[in-house]
């Protein structure tokens, strides 16, 4: 007897020990195993012609023995050698289990079990022994894998004529708990086939007892006991059938168990494409963030099938990048059926497709953004940064078609908004759609900078993430009105008055500035009475290309040399007490002094605008100086 590695021995006593509710799943596990094993021989017979020779019509039997309490699913598939016997059912496959074993720490456990592929060792969950009868499709040796559960199994020699794989489930006595022999009712097993595997592309068929009227036409019926073999399940893929005959919620299902998703996901996409390219499509945007999602290790694309029959479990050609998010299937029967990988590539079909994808999920998230914008927040909050990222790369190609989806955070709705919900509430004379950037919504709601749009009671949207101003530079207007940063130099704000009014400041006071300009010489381009506070006594803004929040951007980047920098300007407030007392030591000759006060307004300027204090220390030595 052989033991169990340490991973899959954890598994197998979750599964043996399962007070799960729903143990039935194990019978989609075990079919949908028999499924693959199909579709790989199948996959196999299209380049080898002595595999198609000698291939049966591929099918799935079940078998119910009550007497000895077997269930048993036999397919005749691709089969396994004693190698694979060993590797796949003595240890976590790669696949399914794997990625449940990843989750678990998270969630639930019982939880998990239902909604995902947990594989085979869920025949545990309703089973006290379990036999596996295979014979790989180009072998000449069959083999048998047995166990009782979590002690271990073994493997030996058998006999068997076909290839393929039978699996016998012993199943378990019922308990105060449970009924097993429910799993022993041709009934309850037909249910729980078109339950869940009703789409699997192959036919499951079953021996049903049925009782038949023999008597001769015009007499007594006489009814009889006969058994007759019948296929089950409906054997259409789910994207295949009708949309109306498939609802969200099926899909939804087909998408926990198809991608190991325990969440229903916030879209459903399909595509029933006839003309230049006929195809169906049925995609999926997911409610959380795919695993990996953001790193270099994601790959991205959909499932393509071709009338059926899969073709490659991943074609990125079908997607954007900036929809690598997107989960699910495409299904073509105009694609040729043993087109190679390389030739994928270039295949014509394949990029008319990826064309009209991309427009369906833009037009699919567009609807979810006008219809549900709780829904629409919660996939911006998930790839909002993807669609951004889409609309600054390649030099701004993709900007035009992405830029419908941009949203930002109002100052005046408390919510995601769209640019155009913005400019159709702009007020009389307001000539830009001004924004301003910072960590998040409650430290740009406190930036000075904003105090002279707020007066005017126009709309500002929020840039919370730190490329955000990139994204509003390269689109730069929407229906013809451009962005404004808050920082921005923004002249057309005041009225002639306030001008003349911060004009004379700046005369009176040019020896002030001059003075301040001078003393903050390597932090600062110049110093000016502010046209943009109210009440706050300083802010910084930045005259010229790069702005405060570029400076903030490249400052994270690692090590490079000579990191641009932003033009500073310091603004100061002519009506606050602090530029009074500023004023009072200036022009009572007491010059150090002055000179610590524009420091301490300069760096109090920059915590303000979210950039870190160089020398804290120093600063506190100052503060505290001063009191
Ligand atoms: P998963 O199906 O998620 O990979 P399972 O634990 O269900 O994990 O199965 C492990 C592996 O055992 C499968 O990946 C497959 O290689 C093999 N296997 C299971 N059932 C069959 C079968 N009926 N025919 C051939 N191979 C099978």
């Amino acid at each position: 007897m052989k033991s169990f590695k340490a991973e899959s021995k954890r598994l197998m006593e979750l599964m043996v020990n399962s007070i799960y509710t729903n143990k039935e799943i194990f019978l989609r596990e075990i079919i949908s195993n028999a499924s693959d094993a199909l579709d790989k021989l199948h996959f196999l017979s299209l380049t080898d012609e002595k595999i198609r020779d000698s291939m049966k019509p591929l099918a799935i039997r079940i078998y119910i023995d009550k007497s000895s309490r077997t269930l048993t699913v036999e397919d005749n598939g691709v089969g396994m050698s004693e190698k694979e016997l060993e590797e796949n059912l003595g240890t976590i496959a790669k696949s399914g289990s794997f990625k449940f074993k990843e989750e678990l720490g998270e969630k639930d456990k019982s939880d998990i079990i239902g909604q995902f592929g947990v594989g085979f060792y869920s025949a545990f969950m309703v089973s006290d022994s379990v036999s596996v009868t295979t014979k790989k499709y180009d072998s000449e040796n069959a083999f048998v894998w047995e166990s009782k559960g979590v002690a271990g199994y073994t493997v030996k020699p058998a006999e068997k004529d076909t290839c393929g794989t039978k699996i016998v489930m012993h199943i378990k006595p019922d308990c105060d708990d449970f009924n097993y022999s429910e799993f022993l009712e041709t009934y309850n097993i037909k249910r729980l086939i078109k339950k869940y595997s009703d789409y699997i592309r192959y036919p499951i068929k079953m021996d049903i007892e049925k009782s038949v009227n023999t008597a001769p036409d015009g007499e007594e019926p006489k009814y009889t006991a006969v058994t007759e073999t019948e296929t089950v399940n409906s054997m259409v893929p789910i994207w295949q059938r009708n949309k109306k005959e498939v609802d969200d919620k099926a899909c939804a299902q087909y998408y926990k168990e198809k991608f190991f998703d325990y969440e229903d996901p916030l879209a459903v996409i399909r595509i029933d494409a006839e003309g230049t390219v006929c195809y169906k499509a049925m995609m999926f945007i997911p409610s959380r963030l795919p695993q990996g999602y953001y790193t270099k290790a994601y790959e991205k694309g959909l499932q393509l099938y071709s009338a059926g029959v899969l073709i490659t479990e991943k074609c990125e050609q079908l997607l954007p990048d900036y929809f690598g998010f997107v989960k699910g299937i495409a299904d073509s029967a105009d694609l040729s059926l043993n087109i190679s990988r390389e030739m994928l590539q270039h295949d014509r079909q394949l990029s008319l497709m990826e064309k009209n994808i991309e427009k369906k999920i833009k037009s699919e998230l567009i609807k979810m953004r006008d219809n549900d914008r709780d829904k629409y927040s919660a996939f911006w909050k998930l790839f909002g940064a993807q669609i951004k990222v889409g609309i600054c790369s390649d030099f701004g190609i993709h900007k035009d078609f992405l830029q419908d989806l941009l949203v930002f955070y109002s100052s005046s709705q408390k919510a995601l908004v769209t640019p155009e919900e913005y400019i159709s509430r702009m007020k009389d004379g307001q000539k830009y759609i001004y924004y301003a950037c910072g960590s998040n919504t409650e430290q740009i709601d406190s930036l000075p900078q904003t105090e002279l749009c707020k007066e005017k009671d126009y709309e500002i949207l929020y840039l919370t993430q730190e490329f955000d101003e990139f994204v509003v530079q390269t689109i730069s207007k929407v229906n013809d009105i451009e962005f404004r940063s808050v920082t921005a130099d923004n002249s057309e704000l005041q009225t002639e008055e306030e001008k003349d009014k911060t004009k004379k400041l700046e005369e009176e006071n040019k020896d002030l500035l001059d003075f301040v300009t001078s003393s903050l010489k390597d932090k600062i381009v110049k110093a000016v009475i502010s046209d943009k506070l109210k009440t706050h006594p300083v802010c910084i803004s930045a005259d010229g290309q790069i702005t405060l929040e570029a400076e903030k951007y490249f400052s994270m980047l690692p090590d490079t040399e000579n990191k641009p920098k932003a033009q500073k300007i310091l603004e100061l407030n002519a009506d606050s007490n602090a530029f009074e007392a500023l004023k009072r030591e200036f022009k009572s000759g007491n010059k150090e002094k002055a000179a610590e006060l524009a420091e301490i307004l300069y760096q109090n300027a920059m915590l303000i605008a979210g950039f870190p204090i160089e020398d804290p220390v120093g600063y506190c030595d100052m503060v505290c100086k001063l009191m």
